[in-house]
């Protein structure tokens, strides 16, 4: 296979090449990144030269077309987005031309070139939010209700995806995913946020409706459940990919600071961010049954193995936190 991953330098797109060269030791991947603040080509430099990397914008209709043709790519797979919450809530167009425009023009180089699949990654908080005490799950079939600029531009993005199946005939899948933790993640998200201050000797910030929680699946299972409908999937369809593993932010804060052995009083809450969605849970029933998927990670571990990763790895880690492009408070305050 011959691939083009976009937003391949951030943390699922890095994780998502990692997974495929382990694999797939054969095939050829072409890894598309703008480098914005969230891209980091130090993510890559373990298959720096089993790759080639190309800096480029995915709106841009020309270069995109060009690596089609030069590499004669088989198969786009679509990571590359403004992914930050809290980043949307104060800059939000951004958000509206990367992941709506940028994907678009993607759909259409792939569209004038030919291709076999597009896949594109999308989330589960496409849907809006459950309440707390709510037994149901989001499926394939849940309306779309987003409720951040953030969300509204990912359910914008699918909404083109499949138009351009259904008008054009372009072969998609699109996978809508839980919140994925591990090795990568930039240091604004909550998982690395809270272990990289709690390592600096800083307070964790929480905020005050710390009972809200997240479904969390760790990022080599998303690239497994990714191999999965490449390989397996049919053409025009939608799966959802979550592990049924849901923890409320206070918790990750409790659990991240007894593992690091720090006490209790380093959780600091703050007010809550606008918008802020309460609980997301996906139904993966689909991907499990049709495609005989199943998460291999057991959250303990996977969460253990991730702070150990991050203790282990300040140098990477260190240079980004003068990267962040919002202010200190907003920054630190974000849980997705
Ligand atoms: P990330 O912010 O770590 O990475 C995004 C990458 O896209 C960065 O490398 C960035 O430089 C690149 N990028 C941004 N704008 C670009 C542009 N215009 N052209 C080319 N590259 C550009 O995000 P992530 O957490 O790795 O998320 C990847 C994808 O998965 C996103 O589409 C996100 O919506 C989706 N997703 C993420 C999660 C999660 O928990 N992180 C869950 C579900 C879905």
């Amino acid at each position: 296979m011959r691939l083009l991953v976009t937003g391949a330098a951030g943390f699922i797109g890095s994780n998502f090449v990692h997974y495929w060269l382990a694999h797939h030791r054969g095939d050829h991947v072409v890894a598309l990144d703008a480098l914005t603040y969230a891209g980091n080509l130090a993510n890559l430099a373990v298959v720096r030269e089993r790759i080639t990397f190309a800096h480029h914008d995915i709106d841009d209709l020309p270069a995109v077309q060009k690596l089609l043709r030069e590499h004669q790519i088989d198969v786009i797979v679509n990571f590359a987005a403004e992914s930050h919450n809290s980043l949307a809530v104060l800059r939000p167009r951004v958000f509206f031309q990367t992941n709506v425009l940028g994907t678009q023009n993607l759909l259409e180089a792939a569209r004038n070139v030919g291709i076999a699949r597009f896949h594109h990654v999308s989330t589960c908080e496409v849907y809006g939010d459950l309440a707390l005490d709510d037994a149901s799950a989001f499926t394939e079939e849940s309306p779309y209700r987003p409720r951040t600029p953030y969300n509204a531009s990912k359910a914008a993005a699918d909404h083109v995806v499949r138009a351009y199946h259904e008008t054009f005939g372009l072969p998609i899948t699109i996978t809508n995913c839980a919140n994925n933790y591990g090795p990568y993640q930039f240091p604004e998200k909550v998982i690395p946020l809270f272990a990289t201050r709690a390592l600096t000797g800083q307070t964790l910030p929480v905020y005050s409706s710390s009972a809200n929680r997240r479904e969390w699946l760790h990022v080599d299972d998303h690239c497994s459940a990714i191999e999965r409908v490449l390989l397996a999937g049919t053409i025009g369809q939608t799966y959802h990919v979550g592990s049924g593993v849901e923890v409320s932010v206070a918790e990750l804060a409790t659990r991240i600071l007894g593992q690091l052995g720090l006490p209790l009083s380093r959780i600091e809450t703050v007010p809550d961010r606008p918008g802020h969605d309460r609980r997301y849970l996906l139904d993966s029933s689909k991907l499990r049954s049709e495609l005989g998927w199943r998460p291999a990670i057991d959250f303990d571990a996977g969460l253990a193995g991730t702070i150990s990763w991050y203790a282990e790895h300040r140098d990477w880690w260190r240079p980004l936190l003068e990267r962040a492009p919002v202010d200190e408070k907003a920054w630190a305050t974000s849980v997705d």
